[in-house]
This record gives C-alpha cells, sequence and structure tokens, in this order.
C-alpha cells in the first residue's frame, strides 16, 4: 500500500489549493461525473477559482462533458509539470487529455498514474479542485485518498437498494479516512411527465445513507433529459442554463463543500 503523504511533505502543485472534493460512487453509471463536472462550474460561477481532476482512468468522462479548445495537456519539459487545459476557467486534468489511447493497466500503475497526474499538475491558486474519483473503494481509490488531503467528500448514489449497499461501502472508507462526507446526491430519483411525478428506482435510500451515517444534506437530481444532453454536448446544464431548477441544485450543493 501507498505511504499517507502528510500535508508538510504535500506535493508542490498541491499546496495552493485551499479545498479538495471528492466527488465518489461505489458504482458507474450513477451520474458521478455529470455532479462533479456541474458542481465544479457552479463554484466557479459563484466566483470560485475551480480545478477538476478526472481520476477515472479507466473511463475518463471529462473530454466528453467539457469541451475545452485544447484538449491536449501541455508539459513543462524544464520544470517537468503538466499544465491543466481550461475551459471556461476552469482547470482540467484528465487521462483523457493525456494524448494515448486508453491503455489497459493494472492497479499499481493506474495509482502511478493517477499521482503523478495530480501531483506535477501545476494548478497554481484555486479555490476548490473537484476529484471525480474513480467508481468503487478498492485500492486505487484508497491510494488516492491518501496522496491527497481531501477536505470534503460528496457520495453521489442512484436511488436503489443495491447502490444504497456500495454507498455504505464508500461511507465508511471515508469515515476510516477521517474524511467528511458532507453531501448525498441521490441522483435520477424521479421525472414529472403528463403532470404526474414517476420514481422508476423507487424511493428512499438516500435519506436511508443520511440517517444510518448522519450526512447533513440530501439533494434529489430528477432525471432530466437536458443533463444527460448538456453533458454529452460538451457544456454543462449548469452553464447553458444558469437560472434553471438544476442550476438551483448545484448552488445549494456548492454551499455545502
Ligand atoms: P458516472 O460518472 O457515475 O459513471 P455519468 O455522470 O457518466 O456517471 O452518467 C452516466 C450517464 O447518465 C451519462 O450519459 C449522463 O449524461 C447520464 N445522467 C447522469 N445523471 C443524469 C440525470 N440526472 N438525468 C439524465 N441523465 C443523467
Amino acid at each position: 500500500p501507498a505511504k499517507p503523504i502528510f500535508p508538510e511533505q504535500l506535493p508542490a502543485g498541491l499546496q495552493t489549493i485551499s479545498n479538495i472534493v471528492a466527488v465518489s460512487s461505489c458504482k458507474g453509471g450513477v451520474g458521478k461525473s455529470t455532479i462533479a463536472v456541474n458542481l465544479a462550474y457552479t463554484l466557479a460561477d459563484m466566483g470560485a477559482r475551480v480545478g477538476i481532476f478526472d481520476a477515472d482512468v479507466y473511463g475518463p468522462s471529462l473530454p466528453t462533458m467539457v469541451s475545452p479548445e485544447n484538449r491536449v495537456l501541455e508539459m513543462n519539459a524544464e520544470k517537468r509539470t503538466i499544465i491543466p487545459t481550461e475551459y471556461l476557467g476552469v482547470k482540467l486534468v484528465s487521462f483523457g487529455f493525456a494524448g494515448q489511447g486508453r491503455a489497459i493497466m493494472r492497479g499499481p500503475m493506474v495509482s502511478g498514474v493517477i499521482n503523478q497526474l495530480l501531483t506535477t499538475t501545476e494548478w497554481g491558486e484555486l479555490d476548490y479542485l473537484i476529484i471525480d474519483m474513480p467508481p468503487g473503494t478498492g485500492d486505487i481509490q484508497l491510494t488516492l485518498c491518501q496522496i491527497v488531503p481531501l477536505t470534503a467528500a460528496v457520495i453521489v448514489t442512484t436511488p436503489q437498494k443495491l447502490s444504497f449497499i456500495d454507498v455504505a461501502k464508500g461511507v465508511r472508507m471515508f469515515s476510516k479516512l477521517k474524511v467528511p462526507c458532507v453531501a448525498v446526491v441521490e441522483n435520477m430519483c424521479h421525472f414529472d411527465a403528463d403532470g404526474k411525478r414517476y420514481y422508476p428506482f423507487g424511493r428512499g435510500s438516500g435519506s436511508q445513507v443520511v440517517q444510518q451515517f448522519g450526512i447533513p444534506n440530501l439533494f434529489d437530481l430528477p432525471i432530466r433529459p437536458t443533463l444527460s444532453a448538456s453533458g454529452d454536448s460538451g457544456m454543462p446544464e449548469v452553464v447553458t442554463d444558469p437560472q434553471g431548477e438544476v442550476s438551483k441544485i448545484f448552488q445549494n450543493l456548492g454551499v455545502c463543500v
């Protein structure tokens, strides 16, 4: 296992960041990346200096969800550092911007790549670095949490019972690492059609997490075709519709982190 790195040994690239927030889920496909990206752009809209680190080496979503002009990370050869790319003022680093095709890697290699991307990046002064965590609670996630002094974690789930069980694992991982879980986002909780509200995945797993683990904030994010379409188009919904229902939810989440 990787040795924990304490603040006095904190990698240079991370020393100028005030808050590092993990957005985490134990399963893939629950909307973690969507939430990480919209949260980041909401914080930027609120006036913060923000970066996003897409730690999902196997399935990086950041290159799809945002559309920076420069889609390849630049290196500072002299200092051997990575310069983040940028879109609408938010700094971005993702393995998907690393220039090569996705490689087949074993766990320790993935941890190495994450470590390198994260710690040799010149983030500059940031109020928030949002980390889009790889799904799960295995070695890669643990190593990441040990390298980075997280200030908060946001847990993303969908209302199914199965994902509740997975979330419980995530909450336990963060609590062992003494990282406060400040919010649970229950994504895809309902949709409205023909004047009626539908709950396709059932109800209540988010509130179960909140009760069981004492997490102070629960947010319901509805199923919205626009949220998915904006994710695919490279422009987060909070950017295209800053006054909309979704943006209000993210503003409330932004206050919690
Ligand atoms: P994860 O990071 O957990 O794998 P993503 O954020 O990539 O999940 O989301 C998976 C898919 O679901 C994406 O196509 C995304 O646009 C879509 N999606 C996520 N949340 C919602 C939502 N609330 N409404 C509609 N589509 C959503």
